[in-house]
């Protein structure tokens, strides 16, 4: 698909698969933001990108924009009928925000979805999407989309 690509939702409550205990808690949009962008069609797998948060605590009560790694991916909780989109915010935050708007600009595509045989290697593989992401973010022509006015346009 042709990036960056643009879609927002609100932070909802995942699956509970205890992501945030893996050290990599992933922020959960409801999967119709796929087709709020027009996007319903788009691969599933590890993208890179800018994700904007509107205001909260764990913001410091103004809007911020972070660079993330996310998924999109079939989710076998529900028989893999309906997939799940999972941003991972390449910051540390002291605390929660779910109900969160968040507005995403995906920048690039990493790897297709696999299947893990174990958790050690899934999060090994996460790891590095972290360093792949981080690296081409870090790329000068990604800076122009760090200031994408879509980022931090929250209603
Ligand atoms: P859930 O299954 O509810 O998505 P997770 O274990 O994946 O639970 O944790 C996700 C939540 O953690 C997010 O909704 C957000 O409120 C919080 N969070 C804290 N730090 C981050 C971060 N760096 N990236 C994404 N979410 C984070
Ligand atoms: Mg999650």
């Amino acid at each position: 698909p042709p990036f960056p690509l643009r879609l927002n939702g609100k932070v909802i409550k995942g699956f509970g698969r205890g992501s945030k205990e893996l050290g990599i808690p992933t922020a959960n949009i409801p999967v119709t933001g796929l087709s709020v962008g027009g996007h319903e069609d788009i691969e599933s797998g590890v993208y890179y990108g800018y994700a904007g948060l509107s205001a909260s605590p764990a913001t410091g009560s103004k809007p911020n924009v972070y660079p993330m790694v996310m998924s999109i991916g079939w989710n076998p909780f529900y028989k893999n009928t309906v997939r799940s989109v999972e941003v991972h915010l390449l910051h540390k935050f002291d605390q929660d925000f779910y109900g969160s708007h968040m507005n995403l600009v995906i920048l690039g595509f990493i790897r297709p979805e696999y299947d893990y045989v174990s958790l050690e290697s899934l999060v090994e593989d996460i790891r590095e999407d972290m360093e792949v992401g981080k690296r081409s973010m870090d790329r000068n022509a990604y800076a122009e989309f760090r200031r994408d006015p879509y980022l931090l346009d929250f209603e």
